[in-house]
């Protein structure tokens, strides 16, 4: 079991004016219940798997996007 040691208080993200917390490159943790500025993937303080959504969704639509351009490249060949 995940707990938290009190680490994640470092990195505690300050609060944003407007706009998600999430696309302010911040993390939520939701076994310490903050949002921390911190890069990886898990919480530095408990070992959490830390949320980033709205980041994949953004990398989806990305890719949804290149997927596009190819398609109209191909139409234009033929
Ligand atoms: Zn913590
Ligand atoms: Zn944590």
């Amino acid at each position: 079991m995940s707990k938290c040691k009190g680490v994640c208080d470092r990195y505690k993200a300050t609060k944003t004016q407007g706009g998600s917390r999430y696309a302010n490159g911040q993390k939520r943790c939701q076994s310490c219940e903050l949002f921390i500025n911190w890069e990886g993937l898990w919480c530095p303080c408990c070992g959490h798997r830390l949320r980033t959504m709205p980041r994949n969704r953004i990398y989806k639509e990305k890719f949804l996007q290149s997927k596009k351009i190819i398609q109209k490249e191909q139409d234009i060949l033929l």
